[in-house]
C-alpha cells in the first residue's frame, strides 16, 4: 500500500512532462510502409544469360504446360502467322526452364536468366535412325529478334550468354535444334559468332597439320563455356557436347565428331579481338 501511494506522484510527473512537450510516445505501426525514393547506386540485373528452347508441343500445348505444369519459362512465343509474344513470369523472378545446367562457371542457371520458349515441334525421329527438325518462320525468328534485343539492353546481357538450351545442358537436351539461326542472330548484333575468314584459314592449316587432340577439343569446349569431361577421351558424354557446339556453330553436320572444321571454328571463337 505504501509503494502504491509513494508511485502515483512520479507517474503523474511523468505524464505532465510528455504533455508539456508535446511528444506522444510514437505508436506501434500497424502497416508495412516502405521508402523507395532513394535507389542506391550500386546495383546491376539478376539477369545475366538468356536460354533458349523449342517447346516439342504446338500453341495450345505449350501455353498449358508452361502456365500450369511444372515448368515455366518468361516469354513464350508463338508459331502463328503473326507471332504472339507471352509473358508468363515476371522478369524479376525466377522461371523454370533451364533444369540441371552449367555455363562457364554457373551452375544452375535458371535463377540469373531469362527463359524464352519457341513454339516449335523440334525433333520427329523417322524410321532407320533419321530425324527431322521443323524450320523456324521467319515471323517468328523477327518477333524473337526484337525481344532479345530489348532485353539486352536492359539487362546488359553478354554476346557469349546467350545460349541454346542444349548448350548449358549437352547431355539432355537438344533444343533449340539445328536448325535455330544462330548466325542469322549474330548478323543482327545478338550472341557470339566468329570470323568466318580467320575460320577458313584456320581449316586450311588444320587440314596439313592434323586434326588436334580429344583433349585440346575437352579443353577448348570448357574455355567456350560448356560443361566437358577433361578424360582425353572421346567419350559419349564429350561427343554429346561437341555435337551441342556444332548445333550451334556448324549446324550442317552435328554428329560430334572432332573434326578440322570444327577446331578451327574454336580457334576462331577464341581468338583475342582487338
Ligand atoms: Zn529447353
Amino acid at each position: 500500500m505504501t509503494q502504491t501511494l509513494l508511485r502515483w506522484p512520479a507517474l503523474l510527473c511523468a505524464s505532465l512532462t510528455l504533455a508539456l512537450a508535446g511528444c506522444a510516445a510514437p505508436r506501434a505501426p500497424t502497416s508495412l510502409r516502405i521508402d523507395d525514393s532513394i535507389r542506391a547506386v550500386s546495383q546491376d540485373s539478376r539477369v545475366r544469360y538468356i536460354v533458349l528452347h523449342y517447346t516439342s508441343a504446338n500453341n495450345e500445348v505449350s501455353l498449358r504446360l508452361l502456365s500450369q505444369g511444372n515448368v515455366s519459362s518468361h516469354y513464350l512465343i508463338t508459331d502463328t502467322p503473326r507471332p504472339q509474344v507471352y509473358r508468363l513470369v515476371d522478369e524479376s523472378r525466377t522461371a523454370w526452364h533451364a533444369g540441371e545446367s552449367r555455363w562457364f562457371k554457373q551452375v544452375s542457371v535458371n535463377p540469373v536468366s531469362i527463359g524464352i520458349e519457341l513454339v516449335n515441334q523440334g525433333r520427329t525421329d523417322l524410321p532407320q535412325g533419321q530425324a527431322t527438325w521443323e524450320p523456324y518462320s521467319e515471323n517468328q525468328i523477327q518477333a524473337l529478334i526484337l525481344l532479345l534485343k530489348d532485353l539486352i539492353a536492359r539487362h546488359g546481357v553478354k554476346p557469349e550468354n546467350i545460349v541454346g538450351h542444349s548448350d548449358i545442358a549437352p547431355q539432355r537436351k537438344t533444343d533449340p535444334g539445328p536448325l535455330f539461326p544462330w548466325k542469322r542472330l549474330a548478323q543482327a548484333g545478338i550472341g557470339r559468332w566468329y570470323d568466318e575468314a580467320r575460320a577458313a584459314t584456320y581449316w586450311v592449316s588444320l587440314q596439313q597439320q592434323g586434326v588436334p587432340d580429344i583433349a585440346w577439343f575437352q579443353r577448348q569446349l570448357e574455355l567456350l563455356g560448356y560443361a566437358c569431361p577433361q578424360t582425353g577421351k572421346l567419350d559419349r558424354e564429350t561427343k554429346n557436347v561437341l555435337a551441342a557446339f556444332q548445333m550451334h556453330y556448324r549446324p550442317h553436320d552435328y554428329q560430334g565428331k572432332p573434326d578440322a572444321e570444327t577446331a578451327a571454328i574454336m580457334m576462331a571463337l577464341l581468338e583475342p579481338r582487338n
